[in-house]
C-alpha cells in the first residue's frame, strides 16, 4: 500500500491559520496595532476605508525592521518576542505566537514599509496570498507603515460572510478603543472614508477615558486603588447614578490586555448592589496587575479570556476595592461592607407615583391695574399669563382622546365592528367595563368571559405599529422644545444617530446640530417628555449596537421597537379609567394586537365556561 501523508504547502497552511487568527477586519486592527505597541511607538495612526473591508493601514514611528526581519515576519512562528517555552510565564508582550503577519498576507493585498531608526533606507515589501510579489529599499520614516488591502480576496466564502460596513466598523471602533484605553500615553488617531473619527493625544488615564467617550464622562469617574501582594488595581468606575442600558462601557485590562471575565464582572456588580436602577450597567474602567506567572493568556489567538491562578481571592479584592471607593466618594449609603443588602434602598422611591405639577394662573392679575406699572412693567411677564390662560381655555370641556387626536397621535380604530362586538357594553358606560391589577393589568369584561391585558405590553404594541407607520410614511408631529437640547455622545454613537438620523426625524425628532460629540435637539415626539430623551436614545442606540439591522426596512423595525419599548407605560403606573379603556380600544385597532413587538402575549383570555370548570 502506497502512503498518502504529506506535509501541506506554506500557503495553505497559512492560510488555515489565518482562519483562526482574523475572522474580520477589526482582527486585523488588533493584530497590527499589537505589533506597533510592541514595537515602542509613540503615535499610532490607523487608516481604514470601507469598514476596512478595502483598506487597513496601521502606522507606527516604533523600532521598525531590518530588510531580513521584514522578510521574516511574515514567516510562521516567526516572532522576535519569546525565544523558549519559559519566556511566556513572564510575558511582556502582547504578540508572541508569530501568526499574525503569516496569516494576513496569506489572505490579503500586503504592503510593508519600515526603518530602524539607525539605517539610511528602508525596506518595502509586497506579499499576497503568502507570496513576496516585490521588495525593494524605500525612503520612508522611522518606523513601520503596514497596508492590508482587500482582505479575504482569495476567500469569497469569507468576505462574503462579512457584515454591513456599520457593523464591521463597530467592531474595529471596539479594538481600537480597548487598546488605546490601555495605553493612554501612546498617540492614536483613526480615519474612516476620509473623516477623521478619533483623535487622541498623549495623556493619562482619566483624560483618556473622557477623550473617548464623551466630554462629560470625567465627572462620571470614580477613581479605584487598591494595591496588594497579588493584585493591583487602578482605574474608574461609573457613579451609579449614570450607569448604562448597555454594557458598552466596560472594561476590564489586565497587564495592559483588555480582557473579558464574566467573573470579575460580577465582583463589580456585586459592589455596586443596592445602588443601580434596573436593567442598567455600571460603567467601569479597570486596570489589574498581576504577576505574569500567576495568569494563562495562552487559551486562544483571538479569545479575550484569561485563566488566573486565584480567582477567588481576586473576586474578593476587587469587590472591597470598588466598596470602598463608592463609600470614599459619598455615593453609597452605608459604608459598612457586610451590611445587609436589604438596607440599600435607595431606590426604593423610584415606585412612588409621581404628583402632576399644577400650574398656578392668577386670572385676576392685570400688570397695567398697578400704580408702578412704569417701574417694572415687563412685557414677557404679562404675555405669558394670558397665554397661559388661554391655552387653558383651548382645551376646557375637550376629553383626553381629543387632546390626543389633536396633538397628532391618536390611532383610528380599524373598523368599529372589530372592538364593538368584543366587548359587552361598548355603548355608552364603557368606563365601567374595565379595572386594573396591582398597576399593571387592565382588567375588562367580555361577552364569553373576561380579559386580561398587560398595560405595558399592550402600550408597546400600540406604539409600535404608530411608529412604524409615522416613520414609513413619515406622519409624525413635534413639539418644540423650548431650550434645544444638548446630549453627549461618543463619536461612535454619533455616527450611529447619523445613520438614523432621518428616521428618527420622521418620528418627531429634530436635531439642529450634530457634532462630533454632541448632538442639539430642538423637537422631540409629542409622545415622549423632555426628560425621558436622553434614557431613550441611550436605549435605541444600545438596542442598533446588539442588534444591528442590516437594511432599511429591518433597522425602521428595530427603531420603532426600540423606541415602542422605552415610550410605553410601565408596570406599577395608575391609568385612570379613560386611559385604561384608550389603551384597551386602541390596542384592538392594531393589526396585531396578541403579540407585543418582541413576541410576548398581551393579553389572556378566561372564558366563563373555564370559570365554571374551576368551580366544579
Ligand atoms: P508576534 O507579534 O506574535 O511576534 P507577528 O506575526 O505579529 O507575530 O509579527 C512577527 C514579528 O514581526 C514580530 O515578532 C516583530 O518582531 C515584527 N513586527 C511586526 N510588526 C512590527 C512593527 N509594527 N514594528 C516592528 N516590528 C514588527
Ligand atoms: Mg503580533
Amino acid at each position: 500500500m502506497s502512503d498518502f501523508i504529506q506535509l501541506l504547502p506554506d500557503h495553505v497552511a497559512n492560510q488555515i491559520a489565518a482562519g483562526e487568527v482574523v475572522q474580520r477586519p477589526a482582527s486585523v486592527i488588533k493584530e497590527l496595532l499589537e505589533n506597533a505597541i510592541d514595537a515602542g511607538a509613540e503615535q499610532i495612526q490607523v487608516v481604514i476605508k470601507d469598514a476596512g473591508k478595502t483598506l487597513i493601514q496601521v502606522v507606527d514611528n516604533g523600532k521598525g525592521m531590518s530588510l531580513t526581519d521584514a522578510r521574516m515576519s511574515f514567516e510562521r512562528h516567526a516572532t522576535s518576542k519569546i525565544k523558549s517555552a519559559e519566556d511566556l510565564f513572564s510575558l511582556k508582550t502582547k504578540g508572541f505566537r508569530g501568526e499574525a503577519l503569516a496569516s494576513i498576507a496569506a489572505i490579503a493585498h500586503v504592503e510593508l514599509k519600515t526603518k530602524p531608526e539607525d539605517e539610511e533606507v528602508g525596506t518595502c515589501i509586497k506579499i499576497e496570498g503568502s507570496s513576496i510579489s516585490s521588495q525593494e529599499p524605500c525612503v520612508t520614516p522611522k518606523g513601520t507603515s503596514l497596508c492590508v488591502k482587500n482582505l479575504f480576496y482569495n476567500i469569497p466564502a469569507r468576505r462574503n460572510f462579512l457584515k454591513s460596513d456599520n457593523v464591521e466598523t463597530r467592531h474595529i471602533i471596539d479594538e481600537f478603543q480597548r487598546v488605546a484605553l490601555a495605553h493612554p500615553h501612546i498617540n492614536f488617531t483613526l480615519h474612516h472614508n476620509g473623516s477623521e473619527l478619533f483623535q487622541l493625544n498623549s495623556t493619562n488615564y482619566r483624560q483618556r477615558i473622557t477623550n473617548i467617550f464623551g466630554g462629560k464622562t470625567n465627572e462620571k469617574l470614580v477613581p479605584v486603588n487598591e494595591d496588594t501582594e497579588i493584585l493591583k488595581i487602578s482605574g474608574f468606575v461609573g457613579k451609579p447614578e449614570f450607569a448604562k442600558r448597555s454594557r458598552g462601557e466596560q472594561f476590564f485590562f489586565v497587564n495592559d490586555r483588555f480582557i473579558k471575565s464574566p467573573y470579575l464582572n460580577h465582583a463589580v456588580v456585586a459592589a455596586f448592589e443596592g445602588l443601580l436602577k434596573e436593567k442598567t450597567y455600571p460603567s467601569y474602567f479597570l486596570y489589574l496587575e498581576v504577576d505574569p506567572k500567576s495568569i494563562d493568556i495562552n487559551i486562544h489567538p483571538t479569545k479575550t479570556e484569561i485563566k488566573f491562578d486565584d480567582e477567588h481571592a481576586l473576586y474578593a479584592m476587587l469587590r472591597s476595592a470598588i466598596k470602598h471607593s463608592l463609600g470614599q466618594f459619598n455615593v453609597a449609603p452605608v459604608l459598612d461592607f457586610e451590611r445587609d443588602s436589604g438596607l440599600d434602598t435607595p431606590y426604593a422611591y423610584k415606585d412612588k407615583g409621581a404628583d402632576i405639577p399644577k400650574v398656578e394662573v392668577d386670572r385676576g392679575f392685570n400688570p397695567f391695574k398697578n400704580e408702578g406699572v412704569d417701574a417694572d412693567y415687563r412685557p414677557g411677564s404679562s404675555l405669558k399669563k394670558e397665554t397661559t390662560a388661554g391655552w387653558e381655555s383651548l382645551y376646557t370641556g375637550t376629553s383626553s382622546e381629543e387632546i390626543e387626536s389633536a396633538a397628532g397621535s391618536h390611532m383610528e380604530f380599524e373598523s368599529e365592528e372589530v372592538t364593538g362586538s368584543l366587548f359587552e357594553n361598548s355603548e355608552g358606560k364603557s368606563e365601567n367595563t374595565t379595572f386594573q391589577l396591582h398597576k399593571k393589568f387592565i382588567v375588562s369584561t367580555l361577552k364569553s368571559g373576561i380579559l386580561v391585558i398587560d398595560q405595558n405590553r399592550a402600550h408597546s404594541r400600540i406604539l409600535y405599529e404608530e411608529l412604524l407607520k409615522n416613520i414609513t410614511i413619515s406622519a409624525a408631529v413635534s413639539q418644540q422644545l423650548l431650550f434645544p437640547l444638548k446630549l453627549q455622545f461618543n463619536a461612535h454613537e454619533v455616527e450611529m444617530l447619523k445613520q438614523i438620523r432621518e428616521s428618527l426625524e420622521q418620528t418627531g425628532f429634530i436635531f439642529s446640530e450634530i457634532s462630533k460629540d454632541a448632538v442639539e435637539i430642538t423637537g422631540i415626539p409629542t409622545l415622549i417628555s423632555e426628560s425621558e430623551v436622553e434614557m431613550l436614545l441611550e436605549q435605541l442606540l444600545s438596542d442598533l449596537e446588539n442588534d444591528v439591522p442590516d437594511n432599511g426596512f429591518s433597522q425602521t423595525d428595530l427603531l420603532s421597537r426600540s423606541l415602542a419599548k422605552s415610550m410605553s407605560v410601565k408596570s406599577g403606573t395608575v391609568l385612570n379609567g379613560s386611559e385604561q379603556q384608550h389603551i384597551v380600544n386602541r390596542l384592538f385597532a392594531c393589526k396585531e394586537p396578541g403579540l407585543t413587538p418582541f413576541n410576548k402575549s398581551i393579553f389572556i383570555t378566561l372564558t366563563v365556561e373555564e370559570l365554571e370548570k374551576k368551580f366544579t
